[in-house]
């Protein structure tokens, strides 16, 4: 069973690519940002402790996150498992790395997607445009996104030298058709 991480700003499509690794390669997608906004719409003690953050783009703090994922972990540890949008610092994808461990499973691939910035800016500005008023998520607005990319870089790029270390990044080109980055994927996992 493969354990995988995609790493990449916003946008990026790794939602999308996500929901194509369940449809047809049997995988469970754990996506922190979705957790997290269950909590929110929950109005739970949790999500409105966590909501302002996330409205701003900002991350929400590590033992927040780590504590939802090493749990869905330990539930998930004999599936194929995509992480989308975990680990997005180099604490978190090393309290990743020890929670398999505990689990006696390891990471095989961390896929990062190279994407060109002010296209991706054009792309998600787009996205904000089309999507409807009542679908519309709270941090889908262009002052979120900028930070949120700011983030990205300032934090969660660093991961990338971390997975290099250890033998398991894989670089593909997130411009392409949806069609074709899944293809790029497929090939990384079999
Ligand atoms: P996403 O859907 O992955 O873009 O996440 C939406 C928001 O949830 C982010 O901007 C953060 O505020 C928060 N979030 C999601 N995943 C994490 C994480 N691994 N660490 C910290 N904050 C996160």
């Amino acid at each position: 069973m493969k354990k995988i991480v995609l790493l990449g700003p916003p946008g990026c499509g790794k939602g999308t690519q996500s929901k194509l690794l369940i449809e047809k390669a049997n995988f469970v997608q754990l996506s922190t940002g979705d957790l997290l906004r269950l909590e929110t719409s929950n109005n739970s003690d949790l999500g409105r402790k966590v909501k302002h953050l996330m409205d701003s783009g900002e991350l929400v703090p590590d033992d927040v996150v780590i504590d939802i994922i090493v749990k869905k972990v330990e539930e998930n540890k004999n599936k194929n498992i995509v992480f989308d949008g975990f680990p997005r610092n180099l604490n978190q994808a090393e309290v990743l790395d020890s929670s398999l461990e505990n689990v006696s499973v390891k990471l095989d691939h961390a896929i990062l997607f190279e994407i060109d910035f002010k296209i991706l800016e054009k792309r998600i500005k787009n996205r904000i445009i089309e999507t409807k008023e009542s679908e519309k998520r709270k941090d889908d607005n262009s002052e979120t996104l900028l930070n949120r990319i700011a983030v990205f870089k300032s934090s969660t790029l660093p991961i990338v030298n971390y997975y290099e270390d250890k033998g398991i990044i894989s670089k593909i080109d997130g411009m392409r058709k949806v069609n074709e980055v899944y293809d790029q994927i497929t090939k990384i996992i079999s």
